[in-house]
């Protein structure tokens, strides 16, 4: 190990005070660059020879431009050894290395509209425009693979290399022969060009990298920790076989050398960037597809909400992506602006908000739920992450906790991708010091002392202790909730406030509340106690399938809960219910049905019910408990429809009664499971959500209608 732990440690460390500190100036400025120096250097170690970075793409990224800044400012102080002065590297001694016909140069970052604004403004600057003139670029995603570059010689592929240290790469010929995005062959001649080299990136689609990941598992091997690392290994295995087995493909997006007969340049041919990738989708290559992959936006604000989008909609993609490219679309003006040593200025990354970060786990602290279940969450030290603050994330169960071997003071990487909850990915155990506690899972309840229990099958452990405090309050909370008996304005807080001053010990409690005294208490009045009255004496009449999912029961979900309500004229009816009434209902497991059994058996719960319906709360099935007749024989049968966009024939609700009336299920937004979206007028982010994901049926009002008819 280069490195010792304690070492490790230290940088990592003085890395996050870097980030936090403002560039110093004078002789103090020489000490930020050595340590930055020093950082930098024990980062790219991480990234480039272990492949286990512990800081972010971004963090990395502001240590480097920290350190460019400082340089510039206090040229003296350049150190020759300093990361800047080189490109990156990853070359080995594996594969036999060779001369890129034309430097492959990283790009420049930008990770927000200002940054954007300030290159487009550079731009200008370069190609002679004003300020207020508009120019156009070109967007792709910024796939997060491998680069190489490809060189045809009279419409063969005679040569693959990966991009190396940016003017030399390692030959791979025969494994780019082995993946079948890349053409053997392809007719450049037919544009007059005789020898040429793209650029492109070597990627794994994300279905397959975790099809990759379970075969690993399987057969005892490590798991590789994401799709970049996946598609760069797999591009070195030296058995053109294996390559073709691990399923690689490569996106071309780049003419970087062209020439005829003559030795002319054919690059200056296209008159635009767009214009060069439609050839090379005409010749077989993958590319960026146009109008979803790819956009030509007359400006650099239409530029950035491209990025934006992609950005929103990364997580469904199925390919890793950390970012957009931005380039100037017109090649006249890309040859106006040149290269700097290390990268065009007619190009710039755009940063996606990194989703992983390192932080520290503080503490353990143990929840308990609303039916007793004890969930573990780590207190962490604050982190960004994708624009969020995150402090604590929850460890699920003791067994996730010991499968990831999650140790108090651990260094962990935690990530957080779109609408998914941060969590852990995993701990950087080869930093340990020693000084890291094994956590220590409670054997007693951490409200009552109970002790816990696991039931075979199930991940928690439980406090099963009825009158148990924390499980109460719980149920409480619970039972207001919007899932539950909807209580509008009855949130979280108040159920706890109440419960404090005493006035709640159970949920029938909640319909004996004095709103006078209510009305006495600080921050309320009489106007938020009547309010509060009103909503309670509103939830009192609610069908009994909100009543039966507020119960708490065990596996009861809103699901079952509308099933049971569909079958019994009033709830205690379930007290008489023996296995097979659950079990001829469909979609009723055993589980729930010997839960719920349970349940109406003890009598303290069967007081409640009696309890809550002398107080008003309404105990007896309504309309709306009564069962849903489902149409099995409809054109639509079967299928879940969606629409989006303004209808003309029909409103929106008539064309949804239209649709259950054909048995469909109308869905509420788009996902897999979505089969037909109906278009409407100045449909939105539905629709492009839905093309995102290929699989939906994507049909006019017009079409709908006749169907339906
Ligand atoms: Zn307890």
């Amino acid at each position: 190990m280069k490195y010792k732990k304690e070492e490790q440690r230290a940088l990592l460390k003085r890395s996050k005070e870097l980030l936090e500190e403002p560039n110093a100036t004078g002789n103090k400025a020489k000490d930020q660059i050595d340590d930055l120096i020093k950082t930098i250097v024990y980062h790219e170690w991480r990234y480039y020879v272990l492949n286990e970075p512990v800081v972010s793409d971004y963090e990395y990224d502001h240590l480097y431009k920290k350190l460019e800044a400082l340089e510039q400012v206090n040229p003296l102080m350049l150190r020759p050894d300093s990361p800047t002065q080189r490109v990156s590297n990853d070359l080995t001694e594996d594969f036999p290395s060779v001369a890129h016909l034309i430097p492959m140069l990283s790009l420049d970052n930008s990770y927000n509209i200002e940054d954007l604004q300030d290159f487009d403004k550079r731009v200008k600057g370069l190609v002679d425009l004003p300020e207020d003139a508009e120019i156009e670029y070109c967007v792709e995603p910024k796939f997060d693979g491998g680069s190489i570059a490809l060189v045809y010689e009279n419409n063969a592929l005679i040569r693959a290399a990966t991009r190396g240290n940016g003017t030399m790469g390692e030959e791979m010929t025969n494994n780019a022969r082995a993946m079948r995005s890349i053409p053997i062959q392809a007719d450049f001649k037919k544009y007059g060009i005789q020898k040429v080299e793209l650029r492109g990136e070597v990627i794994i689609r994300m279905d397959t990298f975790e099809k990759v990941n379970k075969k690993r598992e399987a057969a005892g091997q490590s798991i590789l920790a994401n799709a970049r690392n996946a598609a760069t290994g797999a591009m070195r295995v030296k058995d053109p076989k294996e390559v073709e087995r691990r399923g690689l493909e490569a996106f071309v997006y780049q003419l970087g050398f062209a020439i005829d007969d003559e030795g002319d340049d054919k690059l200056s041919d296209f008159k635009t960037h767009d214009e060069g990738i439609k050839m090379l989708g005409d010749l077989g290559f993958k590319i960026p597809k146009s109008g979803y992959e790819r956009k030509v936006c007359k400006n650099i604000q239409e530029a950035h909400q491209f990025c934006v989008e992609w950005e929103a909609r990364r997580d469904q993609y199925n390919y890793e992506i950390d970012g957009m490219v931005v380039k100037v679309n017109e090649v006249a003006l890309q040859n106006k602006c040149g290269y700097t040593s290390h990268h065009p200025r007619w190009a710039i990354a755009y940063k996606f908000k990194a989703k992983q970060a390192t932080t520290k786990l503080l503490n353990v602290e143990y929840q308990i739920g609303k039916i007793g279940s004890v969930t573990p969450v780590a207190k962490l030290e604050p982190v960004q992450l994708a624009g969020v603050t995150i402090s604590s994330v929850s460890l699920h169960n003791e067994d996730f906790i010991k499968t990831k071997d999650i140790r108090l003071g651990d260094t962990v990487l935690v990530e957080r991708s779109g609408d998914v909850i941060p969590y852990i990915v995993k701990t950087i155990d080869d930093i340990r010091d020693g000084s890291e506690k094994v956590i220590d899972f409670p054997k007693n309840c951490p409200s009552c002392s109970t002790q816990l229990v696991r039931t075979e099958g199930e991940a928690a452990w439980r406090c099963t202790n009825p009158t148990c405090e924390a499980q109460i309050l719980q149920k409480m909370i619970f039972h207001v909730s919007k899932d539950a008996m909807d209580i509008d304005g009855f949130g979280k807080s108040y159920v706890e406030r109440f419960y404090e001053m005493g006035w709640l010990k159970s949920i029938a409690d909640i319909y004996r509340l004095d709103y006078d005294k209510i009305a006495q208490l600080e921050g309320f009045g009489t106007k938020s106690a009547a309010n509060l009255k009103k909503a309670i004496e509103k939830a009192k009449q609610n069908p009994i399938r909100r009543l039966l999912h507020s119960l708490s029961i065990h596996h009861l979900g809103k699901k079952v809960s509308r099933l049971l309500a569909g079958e019994i004229k009033e709830v205690l009816d379930l007290t008489k219910w023996e296995e097979e009434n659950f079990t001829n209902i469909k979609d009723v497991g055993p589980k729930v049905a010997e839960n719920v059994m349970t349940f109406f058996r003890e009598e303290q719960n069967v007081a409640l019910i009696k309890e809550l319906e002398s107080l008003g709360v309404n105990v007896k099935q309504t309309k709306a408990d009564e069962k849903e007749e489902v149409i099995t024989d409809g054109v639509l049968s079967g299928k879940t429809i969606l629409f989006t966009g303004s209808l003309q024939e029909v409103t929106r609700k008539e064309a949804q009664e239209l649709a259950k009336k054909a048995g469909a299920k109308v869905a509420s937004g788009v996902s897999s499971n979505l089969n037909i979206l109906v278009v409407g007028e100045k449909a939105g982010s539905k629709l492009k959500k839905a093309q995102a994901l290929g699989t939906v049926e994507i049909i006019t009002e017009e079409a709908f209608l006749k169907i339906v008819s």
